[in-house]
């Protein structure tokens, strides 16, 4: 387990996540930017780096790059030019990748995040375009490898934190964040399985109070917002171990093992690459206008922390419930349309939060993977107000609704002669009835056996079939008894 640093050493964190954007076609081709297509089909003369094609810039990822620089409030830069960085492998098949070297598109900014001990602004250095590079594979059963050029040219921002994470439980936080900006966004898919998004975490430990930051680690290959956690934590685990000795922690590159979370060396300080980064020739610098940075402003989607001060003020909900409902857009997207469709947002929220969450991790699925429309969800919302037990909702009616599709719940609740006609007045007769019959109990409870609650609730089940409205069984009860 991760001991909260110790009191000698301080963490320092830089992450480098690199976003694939949510284009049609590549960085500056014309292919297709689609995932998990048959190899090598999503190629032309200018992913594959033919002498004579030239490159072009596509004006979309230019525009989504800037919408993330908007949503971090970094400074946009107007005039772009793009770099070579040069080095040879496989997957490349230009010798060099075009990046922004000297102009990133976007320059600081921030990305507020809350852990336990608080909410934090982490500064952000840059934002800048690249492309990615293909794809190697290497099958076990045998000794050649495998190239698929379908990703290489494919659009990506890289957002670079400035050396200010001091936890892993931040760095956590702010991948968390980071990917729902952008899905929020629509500038990427958040797909850490597909590679859509990946984190690179820069690691050192300083004696605490030193201003000087420590010899850094670079991590590479990490596939979830999970393992870069896990990965920090054994990292300054190890790197504390070794200044526990006396010995130096040494520069390198080291990769992240899921099994043991541990990291190993793939490459030390001497070994990485001299890029001779210099600006490419075969594209013109780009200048961005203001009135097409202005359109883009003006057409910025809400963020997740501007819906989650709506939905407060809106419906009244803790900032906790809030958190909650814009934790991802689907989910969002789900509670927006299921409140349309009812008269009782606090319904929809206690349904969304209890029982169909329980039931999306059981089944690990998402929301949006669940046979229950926002639809039927927002009806059930409404039955469950004082047509339909929530209790027995969930045990009889929720099944029902997920295996049959299509239903609507208020069809299966008469079929199941489940429904309620009882409102406080047809049931308030009831509740007088047991509390007659019940004198002593009554009295026990007035001296302060407050246990007997249940008793009467009991009763009240017995007389109605268990069809009984527990919130207005509890409201009735508390007024014959106080
Ligand atoms: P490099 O040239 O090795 O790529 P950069 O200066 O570009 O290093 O920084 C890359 C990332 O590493 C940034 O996120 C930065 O904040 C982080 N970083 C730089 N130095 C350190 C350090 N000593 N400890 C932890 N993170 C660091
Ligand atoms: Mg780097």
């Amino acid at each position: 387990m991760y001991q909260d640093v110790s009191s000698k050493y301080q963490p320092v964190i830089g992450l480098e996540v690199h976003i694939q954007l949510l284009t049609e076609s590549k960085l500056f081709a014309r292919d297709a930017n689609q995932y998990g297509d048959a190899p090598n089909t999503n190629i032309s003369v200018i992913t594959l780096a033919h002498p004579g094609s030239l490159p072009r810039i596509n004006k979309k990822a230019l525009e989504l790059a800037i919408r993330m620089g908007l949503a971090c409030g970094s400074e946009i830069s107007q005039y772009l030019i793009f770099d070579r960085k040069n080095y040879f492998y496989p997957d490349l098949p230009k010798g060099f990748q075009l990046t922004q070297d000297r102009t990133p598109i976007c320059k600081g900014g921030l990305v507020e995040i809350t852990t336990k001990s608080g909410t934090r602004n982490i500064k952000l250095n840059r934002i800048h375009l690249e492309e990615d590079a293909g794809k190697s594979f290497h099958p076990p059963e045998s000794a050649d490898s495998l190239v698929d050029f379908n990703r290489a040219g494919t659009p990506l921002i890289e957002l670079v934190t400035e050396p200010v994470i001091h936890q892993p439980e931040e760095a956590y936080q702010l991948l968390t964040e980071i990917r729902k900006l952008v899905t929020y966004l629509g500038i990427c898919d958040g797909n850490m399985d597909e590679g859509s998004l990946r984190c690179d975490c820069n690691v050192s430990v300083r004696l605490k109070g030193d201003t000087d930051l420590g010899s850094k680690v670079e991590i590479k290959n990490m596939n979830s917002v999970r393992n870069v956690r896990r990965a920090i934590e054994k990292e300054v685990e190890r790197q504390i171990e070794l200044l526990d000795k006396g010995d130096m922690v040494v520069s390198e590159t080291r990769s992240f093992n899921d099994k043991t979370a541990g990291t190993v060396s793939m490459r030390t300080k001497e070994e990485i690459n001299d890029y001779r980064y210099f600006p490419e020739p075969d594209l013109s610098p780009v200048q961005i206008s203001n009135d097409w940075l202005h359109r883009i402003r003006e057409s910025m989607p809400m963020l997740p922390n501007e819906l989650k001060q709506q939905i407060e003020d809106r419906y009244a909900f803790s900032s906790e419930d809030a958190l909650f409902l814009t934790d991802s857009l689907e989910v969002f997207n789900y509670f927006t349309q299921a409140v349309n469709t009812s008269n009782h947002p606090n319904n929809v929220l206690n349904w969304l939060k209890g029982p169909i969450q329980s039931l999306l991790k059981e089944k690990g699925l998402s929301i949006s993977e669940l046979n229950l429309s926002p639809g039927q969800l927002g009806e059930l919302a409404d039955l469950t107000a004082n047509k339909l037990s929530f209790s027995i909702a969930v045990k009889q009616i929720l099944p029902a609704l997920i295996s049959e599709s299509n239903g609507s719940p208020r069809d299966i609740a008469g079929k199941l002669g489940l429904l309620q006609d009882q409102n406080e007045d047809s049931l308030e007769p009831l509740v007088v009835d047991i509390l007659e019959a019940f004198p002593e109990k009554v009295a026990a409870y007035k001296k302060g056996k407050k246990g007997l609650l249940g008793f009467f609730m009991g009763q009240l089940m017995k007389k109605t079939d268990s069809k009984v409205d527990p919130r207005i069984a509890n409201e009735l009860l508390a007024k014959h008894l106080n």
